[in-house]
């Protein structure tokens, strides 16, 4: 059992079930490898929480209980709650915070079977694109320690890439899946907005945040996505009210006659050369297996990035309101008055990335503003979606890059914040339209960094995109590749 920490969900679970590994043999050998923290994907790591979710699993898988995924080990996203670690959403103003319950999401997996192995870092408050808007450090790409993860799920993708667990949950409100998926060469996806409970998702802009899983296959992402979604409405009315599916019973299909939209605006000259050519080739491979690709438009596809970056920090504002010392989160120790302790709390507690946000926010919502900025980027927002219906009316998924560049280095766009948000360009639009979408490993760029290719689907077609990635999968190892390094 030398190989543990390679082997897929998929196999992982099949070995549990069969009892030639036992829970906590498989978390053994995981936090094993977790010791030191590699990349600082972690936050928060407890030995002994996660053996006794193994034991837990353990007693379930002898005495015939066990779940689908019983056994196998899973990462959560710091923004997550859990009751048995910490959860911080990457922010100090949550430092210490216990939660008293687990989020929808993190229940699921449990309820599947899956065991905890800890919490991992992210941008905090999952506002970030490199994962260096974490208040706790930052982490490093397995494929290269200079440069980003992607973010805000870094450390997902990371611990995912350098086989620190088999699969990790992220988040997803404007790219956070698929873009740290795209830098670290792993699989994730985002499903329609409202397939999985935001219940216990610590809240970005919760008109557009979106939970997903990540792991290295697409195969592996269905799995865990059926696991995870499912309608939860006395607990998120913004829960989708439709049945889950079985995604990995849908994986058999072959490409033949599937139209491929490929939209022009996503091939600008703002996409690098060596992004271009890996996205070429595995729209070729695509072809080869029988797809057709169709050029399609997405005239709004620039607009996405105003429209993203007023509406995104305007539910922001709103929806940090909570943290101020009192409800949740840190109280400064130095203050005089009710007014003076909530200002100094948030000064204290909240760093740059938030506070430019919640100041965004709150202009673009204030008195005067509201119609220049706020309802114009609604209306925009709602172009924007109606694009895809019409695109849609011509292909059954679109592709295209995740991002423009590989994974930059650490430290590149530190002086400049507006650099990360226009390098979202490609995931905003599916996040704004609130449409399934993935990423997917199709090859090497620049220095050998990883390049993904972004799936797009209609509403509830998460099926068919992961079916997509699967036979993509099949035909090609890009999937397995391993970061220099890492046994
Ligand atoms: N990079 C985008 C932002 O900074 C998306 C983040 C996300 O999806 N959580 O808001």
């Amino acid at each position: 059992m030398g190989d543990l920490h390679n082997l897929s969900v998929k196999a992982l679970a099949a070995l549990l079930q069969s009892k030639e590994v036992s829970a906590v043999e498989v978390a053994t050998r995981f936090l094993a490898r977790m010791g030191g923290n590699p990349h600082h994907a972690f936050l928060d790591i407890d030995s002994e929480a996660t053996l006794t979710q193994a034991r837990a699993s353990d007693a379930k898988l002898a005495n015939g209980t066990a779940g689908p995924l019983e056994g196998v080990p899973i990462a959560h996203k710091d923004v997550f709650v859990t009751r048995d670690f910490a959860t911080t959403a990457g922010s100090k103003i949550l430092s210490g915070y216990r939660s008293p319950f687990d989020a929808t999401v993190v229940e699921r997996l449990r309820n599947a079977g899956m065991v905890t192995l800890g919490k991992l870092n992210c941008d905090e408050f999952a506002m970030g694109s490199s994962n260096e808007n974490s208040a706790y450090g930052d982490v490093s790409n397995p494929w290269d320690a200079t440069r980003i993860p992607g973010g805000s799920s870094g450390g997902s993708a990371a611990a995912v890439a350098a086989r620190l667990t088999p699969a990790a949950t992220g988040t997803d409100t404007g790219g956070s899946i698929r873009q740290p998926a795209s830098f670290c060469g792993i699989t994730g996806i985002k499903p329609t907005y409202g397939r999985a409970s935001r219940y216990g998702m610590i809240a970005y802009a919760s008109s557009l945040d979106q939970a997903g899983p990540m792991a290295r296959s697409a195969e592996d992402c269905a799995l865990l996505l059926s696991a995870m979604c499912g309608p939860d409405l006395d607990r998120d009315s913004t829960s989708l009210d439709v049945p889950v599916e079985n995604f990995s019973a849908k994986l058999g299909e072959n490409l033949k006659g599937l139209r491929i939209g490929v939209p022009k605006e996503f091939f600008n000259e703002g996409l690098a050369t060596d992004v271009r050519t890996a996205i070429d080739a595995a729209l070729k491979n695509l072809e080869i297996q029988g797809a057709k690709l169709v050029p399609i438009t997405l005239p709004r596809t620039e607009l996405a990035i105003p429209v993203y970056y007023i509406i995104a920090p305007a539910e922001a504002s709103s929806n940090l309101s909570r943290f101020d010392g009192v409800k949740f989160g840190h109280r400064t120790k130095d203050y005089t008055d009710l007014v003076s302790m909530y200002k100094k709390s948030r000064a204290e507690g909240f760093g740059e990335e938030v506070k430019r946000r919640i100041m965004t926010g709150a202009y673009v919502l204030s008195h005067g503003y509201y119609d220049a900025y706020y309802l114009q980027a609604q209306k925009i927002r709602r172009m924007i979606a109606d694009d895809f219906q019409r695109a849609f009316a011509e292909c059954d998924v679109i592709a295209g890059p995740v991002a423009p560049t590989v994974a930059w280095k650490l430290g590149n766009n530190a002086s400049d914040p507006l650099a990360d948000y226009l390098a979202d360009i490609f995931t905003l639009p599916a996040s704004l339209a609130g449409l399934p979408c993935m990423s997917v490993p199709v090859g090497m760029g620049e220095s050998n960094m990883p390049v993904g290719m972004q799936l797009i689907g209609n509403y509830l077609q998460e099926a068919k995109l992961l079916n997509v990635a699967h036979q993509f999968q099949l035909n090609t190892d890009f999937h397995n590749d391993k970061p220099e390094g890492v046994e």
